[in-house]
């Protein structure tokens, strides 16, 4: 007998129902005979697997009332949040990343890889805090946590040792930020050595000006190559690809996909952040089209909840689609149709998710929108109704409204 029977729901474009049985998708089918231990009717309504943060950071998340909002020559948010994680502590970073998991989970999320910031202002506090977290949402998000240098490496003598010490203490990822040390090889060929060392995946905060001379993901793709880590890195940002001219950039995006990389668009914070002295509002976002049409496996993420990098980012993966929709010109009916694979099948890969998807035999992560299709979703912002974590039920929502008139 199956745990749990979904009716109706869209699948692939046409209506069909889905079995749950221990926690996994036993089969999908047209129509599936009961006996079943419960069934729900959700005919008509998208259902996909469960959304994927592949690029977010939950321990400076909340913070956007400790600091200055961004001002026309006033210090960058990479200064003023330097100076607030001086201040946190391990529980003041655990309570504000409770918040941005039980809000990923109303908003569909199942899984995540969240960077935690290691550096000699909040040093290892992050880490112990993230640990906890992860401990305690065990069950309901899969929390990845990268070890992650946003202070660069090169300034002082600690935090080479700390990201050290943070792999040794379970961190699976190790997260570099080439733009932040003025040697970026250097800092480059750092990372690529310690992840060798322990044999974990790279993930680089990497590109993020609009100057091509300080391009690195070429490099990175190259390196990779060389030391036989294709599939095994990862790139955020990529907004220096914006600001290439074409055939350049189609070569170096081509370059992008021999390596196997994997790009994380951050739309939201793009857009926020970049062309603030410019005589033009530059958007910062990268080329997702094009990177997409030419095989590269590229998704799109929060990156940052309320704080000087994003005031206004949310966990809510479906508004990440919306704003790259707006932001990377993908609002036809046909490149919708593909945008709400990046934020679920393509961060999957990424992130290295095993048993994944909307196919018998994967986990029953899962969520079911309030639309019948992905355009529908994206330009309403289709309700979650039910977001399923291993095939239990983790959150429901439900959006009502009424209108006191009649025609
Ligand atoms: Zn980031």
């Amino acid at each position: 007998m199956d745990d749990l029977l979904l009716r109706g729901g869209i699948i692939a474009g046409r209506q069909q129902d889905l079995a749950i049985q221990h926690g996994r998708i036993r089969q999908i089918a047209p129509t599936i005979p009961e006996p079943v231990h419960k069934a729900l009717d959700i005919t008509g309504k998208l259902i996909l697997p469960g959304f994927v943060e592949s690029h977010i950071h939950p321990d400076k998340a909340f913070v956007a009332d400790r600091a200055p909002g961004l001002s026309y020559g006033g210090p960058p948010p990479q200064v003023l949040v330097a100076e607030l994680k001086k201040a946190f502590t391990v529980d003041d970073i655990y309570e504000r990343a409770c918040r941005v998991m039980w809000s990923a989970i109303r908003h569909g999320c199942t899984a995540m890889r969240a960077h935690v910031e290691i550096d000699p202002y909040v040093q290892l506090r992050g880490v112990e805090a993230l640990l906890r977290l992860q401990a305690t949402f065990a069950g309901l998000l899969d929390l990845q946590l990268v070890a992650f240098a946003q202070e660069g490496i090169f300034h002082e003598g600690m935090t080479q040792g700390m990201l050290r010490e943070a792999l040794h203490m379970g961190l699976p990822v190790l997260g570099g930020c080439p733009y932040m040390d003025e040697d970026q090889r250097r800092h480059i060929d750092w990372f690529f050595e310690t992840a060798e060392a322990v044999d974990v995946p790279l993930d680089f905060h990497a590109d993020s000006s609009d100057d091509p001379s300080r391009l690195t993901c070429e490099y990175i793709a190259e390196q990779t190559m060389v030391r036989g880590m294709q599939g095994r890195v990862t790139l955020g940002h990529l907004c220096t690809l914006d600001v290439l001219a074409p055939d350049r950039r189609a070569r170096i995006i081509g370059k992008l996909r021999q390596a196997g990389m994997h790009v994380i668009s951050l739309p939201a914070t793009e857009m926020h952040v970049k062309g603030r002295a410019d005589r033009y509002a530059w958007r910062g976002v990268t080329r997702i089209g094009e990177l997409r049409a030419a095989g590269v496996n590229v998704a799109i993420s929060t990156n940052n909840v309320v704080n000087p990098f994003t005031p206004y980012g949310h966990p809510d993966l479906l508004r990440q689609a919306l704003v790259a929709a707006m932001a990377a010109h993908l609002g036809n009916l046909d490149q919708m149709a593909w945008l709400l694979d990046l934020i679920t099948i393509n961060p999957a890969r990424a992130i290295g998710l095993k048993d994944y998807g909307l196919a018998e035999g994967c986990r029953a992560d899962l969520v079911v929108l309030d639309a019948a299709d992905p355009a529908q979703a994206i330009t309403e912002q289709a309700e979650k109704l039910w977001v399923f974590k291993a095939g239990r039920v983790v959150a429901r929502n439900m959006r009502t409204s009424e209108l006191f008139v009649s025609p």
